[in-house]
């Protein structure tokens, strides 16, 4: 094992922080999470962690979690994430992401941190002529939430270059599933994504879903996203960490498996998982959505050495569907 590090988790009470915090627990690190619970929920936060409520733009709550504790690296997950909820309220997505982040970052400096991972997104790219998608891509945001997730790592960037800190920047694809040891999964009420309402769904806690949009340039019609399983996708923040210590410089990188499946694939996949037919209705689009998100990640595997353990669609279904069956 790597020297053991004090990790500031931001939104450590969240879906994918809380895998983070695990997996540090699991690596003998020490994770310290700052998160105003806008979202997250205390049962996923494991007893002993030290816990301070609060919002990362609180530069004077972030000193004093420096200040008492000596962080060696931060994991920043705290956001806003609901692509349609932000093409109808943008500012919220621009003060929650860009100008809390923003502060944070500041303060992050201020404390002499060194070591930064990112959580950015795929909806920074927007719609793309080339599939899959790497990070030499233009980054054209369809939507506030791409946007706002943008010029933070645009703050971040230049904070870096003028500073003794480094990053890496992660940008995920479609995150899904669950802990496979079922520690820890997604809560979100009301769900937004589309593999936590399909299962939400097969086990009967909805009557019935629908399909945004049936008309996109893709071959059934329904958009396209490369899922990946928020297992792998902690090990890539592990690697990153372990990267940065190494003294690893800045960089940033997709987070996904570098193949899509529908909106129909994954419906079709959760049936079978499921052992039922879904009640699904197709619908309009859904403002903001790209037809086809699909990551290389290349630079992923070779920079930080990370190989995926769960790149199956089956996997991250039967672990969502598990995670919903046992907390519902
Ligand atoms: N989607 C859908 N029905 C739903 C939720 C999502 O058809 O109830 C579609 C959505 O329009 C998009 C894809 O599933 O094409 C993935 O959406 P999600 O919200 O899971 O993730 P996003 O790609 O927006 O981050």
């Amino acid at each position: 094992m790597s020297e053991r590090m004090t990790v500031l988790v931001t939104g450590g009470a969240g879906y994918i922080g809380s895998h983070m915090v695990l997996a540090l627990l699991d690596a003998g690190h020490t994770p310290v999470i700052i998160d105003d619970f806008s979202t997250g929920h205390e049962k996923l936060v494991p007893s002993g962690v030290p816990l301070f409520r609060g919002n990362v733009g609180d530069s004077a709550l972030v000193a004093e979690i420096c200040d008492s504790h000596k962080i060696d690296a931060v994991a920043h997950f705290a956001a806003s994430i609901v692509v349609p909820e932000s093409v109808a309220d943008p500012l919220k997505y621009y003060v929650n992401n860009t100008v809390n982040t923003t502060r944070f970052i500041a303060a992050c400096v201020d404390a002499g941190i060194k070591r930064f991972v990112f959580s950015s997104t795929a909806a920074v790219y927007g719609n793309q002529d080339v599939s899959p998608i790497n990070e030499g891509a233009n980054t054209q945001p369809e939507n506030p939430y791409g946007s706002s997730k943008l010029m933070s790592e645009m703050v971040l960037r230049d904070s870096a270059a003028a500073t003794d800190l480094s990053y890496v920047i992660l940008r995920y694809f479609n995150v899904a599933g669950a802990d496979p040891q079922g520690r820890s999964g997604q809560l979100s009420q009301p769900a937004t994504h589309l593999i936590k309402i399909a299962v939400e769904a097969a086990i009967g806690k909805r009557a019935a879903m629908q399909v945004y949009g049936t008309d996109y340039p893709t071959p059934d019609g329904t958009c396209i996203r490369d899922y990946i399983h928020v297992s792998d996708l902690i090990a890539a923040h592990m690697a990153a960490l372990s990267y940065l210590q190494k003294g690893g410089a800045s960089l940033l990188a997709n987070c996904g498996y570098g193949h899509g499946a529908s909106v129909r694939d994954v419906l079709d996949v959760v049936a079978s998982v499921a052992g039922k037919p879904l009640d699904v209705t197709d619908a309009p689009r859904r403002p903001g959505d790209a037809a086809v998100l699909v990551a290389d990640s290349t630079k992923l595997r070779s920079a930080l050495g990370w190989a995926p353990r769960y790149d199956d669609l089956r996997q991250i279904v039967s672990d969502a569907l598990a995670w919903e069956r046992n907390n519902s």
